[in-house]
């Protein structure tokens, strides 16, 4: 694995802070220029980090090709065991990687603390894959007929800034599992926790260029991922747009791809569900994480007898949301991760075309804040209703009985997540599998947990991750028939 550090002859991952100081030793030395890492709470630089170049994406990715054979070979239960020293690494930097998360992202402490765990967990989970990788032993006539699971090879994983490390993990844990080697590269904004990552991948005795995190540009790292012909599979999560151009690009190589993008995500209340609970806890269901989430459930569809009431109880639940200074355990969002993303917020908020209901509050001065903000859209379509936000934007919507709620919940290009509250169990049937989406919850907003399979239907994405199948996106089925001669 190569160590990727920012300028200089040593990184200190948290410069100008009372935390422990990280370092990262020296490896390669990286040629594409540099970044300034922001912190989002505060809007002061963080550090600086080296970014990749287009030789040093090649070269990274010809040392994970010729690695590729070594690692394949190594006995299935040493891989298990590796991966699990890496998990018990990434638990014991569980605080330090926290707070890197907390500087880098502006991400809420306790989030950025079970993100970590999450790394953990996927860690663990798949390290007992490489012993249960087993193919089938198909009855033909005259001879034997077998599958075996093989690696690809090298694969690509390109990661979006809202969050740096589950997605990370979901994607090298179970690639590496299955005999694969990685380059994965960072979003541009939130580079920290996946550069020291692979540091304690190296650590935990995983062979050097094995694991490779590689920060740069979208455009440079990320775009040779798809066309350099040794990158076996590109697993990419982001926006829908970026992942059109992938997905157009594989098909030159016929490149294997999953594709996790965009969401707006559904929350439907009907009449019979507990209300106080469906508004106290609506406003985590769409502001976590200040509402960059794919999973946001940024539409929130009521029953029109109960939408009054409804709103008149989100009200004190969305002005409750502790919007304050990550780093506090009692944060319960943080702000958003650039300026960039604050304009791109206000643009659907902003204007005559959009009524606020209410809002919540968020810290004035420094950093990239916004406050919680309820929107009742005119008509299905507005830009609010329509677009993913990626911000702490929710908008409700009244309906009229159970066809009414499905068709506007699937009345969206998106399909990746959702939530149905009813106390009817038959509704629920019915409505759970009527929606048009892939991770739903019923009197609940859980979506991710890593043993069960998390992606997208239509424009949300292409194949799943996480669970009991993810190994199969990272394995080919070969067939060999053994003739009895
Ligand atoms: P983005 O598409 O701008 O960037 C995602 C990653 O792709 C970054 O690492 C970026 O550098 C890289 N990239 C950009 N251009 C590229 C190119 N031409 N070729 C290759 N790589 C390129 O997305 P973002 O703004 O970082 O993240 C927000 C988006 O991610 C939202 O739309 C959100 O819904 C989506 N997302 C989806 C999921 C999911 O699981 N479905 C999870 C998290 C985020």
């Amino acid at each position: 694995m190569t160590q990727l550090s920012p300028t200089g002859n040593e990184f200190v991952a948290s410069k100008g802070s009372d935390l422990t100081t990280s370092t990262f030793t020296r490896g390669t030395n990286l040629s594409g220029g540099t970044h300034e890492v922001i912190n989002p709470a505060t809007a002061t630089i963080e550090t600086t980090v080296e970014l990749a170049s287009l030789q040093d994406t090649d070269a990274a990715i010809e040392r994970a090709a010729a690695a590729f054979a070594s690692w394949r070979a190594v006995a299935p239960a040493d891989r298990g065991r590796l991966l699990r020293r890496f998990a018990e690494l990434v638990d014991a930097a569980n605080e330090e990687l926290a707070q890197l998360e907390v500087r880098n992202s502006g991400h809420t402490i306790g989030n950025a603390r079970w993100e970590a765990g999450n790394v953990r967990d996927v860690l663990n989970y798949y390290s007992a894959a490489p012993e249960r990788l087993i193919g089938k032993q198909i009855p033909v006539a005259g001879g034997i007929d077998v599958t075996f699971a093989e690696p690809l090879g090298v694969i690509g994983i390109i990661v979006p800034w809202n969050f740096p490390m589950p997605i990370a993990g979901w994607g090298f844990a179970p690639a590496l599992a299955a005999g694969n080697t990685v380059v994965l590269k960072p979003a541009e904004l939130t580079p920290l926790t996946a550069i020291r990552l692979a540091e304690l991948a190296l650590e935990a005795g995983i062979p050097p260029d094995v694991f490779t995190v590689l920060p740069g540009k979208g455009s440079i790292v990320g775009q040779r991922f798809v066309t350099h012909p040794a990158v076996r599979k590109v697993c990419f999560t982001g926006s829908t747009s970026v992942g059109q151009q992938i997905m157009r690009g594989a098909a030159d190589q016929v490149k294997r791809i999953t594709l996790e993008l965009g969401g707006k995500s559904a929350n439907i209340v009907f009449a019979d569900s507990d209300i106080e609970k469906a508004a106290a806890t609506a406003p985590y269901g769409v502001f976590d994480n200040a509402g960059q989430d794919c999973c946001a459930r940024s539409r929130i569809l009521v029953e029109a007898s109960v939408y009054d009431r409804f709103l008149a109880l989100l009200e004190p639940a969305v002005a409750g949301v502790q919007v304050i200074d990550p780093a506090l355990p009692e944060a319960e969002m943080g702000p958003l991760i650039s300026a960039r993303q604050r304009e791109v917020v206000s643009s659907y908020v902003e204007g005559d075309s959009v009524d606020v209901a209410f809002r919540g509050d968020a810290p004035e001065g420094p950093g990239f804040w916004y406050p919680p903000t309820v929107v009742l859209p005119r008509s299905t379509s507005d830009r609010v209703w329509r677009e993913e936000v990626f911000g702490p934007v929710v908008s409700v919507l009244p309906f009229t009985g159970e066809a009414d709620a499905i068709a506007k919940a699937n009345d969206t290009e998106y399909g990746l997540s959702g939530s149905i509250w009813t106390r009817d169990l038959g509704r629920a049937l019915r409505v759970s599998r009527a929606v048009e989406a892939g991770n739903l919850s019923v009197n609940s907003h859980s979506s991710v947990r890593y043993s069960t399979p998390f992606g997208g239907f239509k424009q949300s994405g292409i194949g799943r991750e996480l669970g009991p199948d993810a190994l199969a996106a990272f394995t080919e089925t070969k067939n060999v028939f053994y003739a009895n001669d």
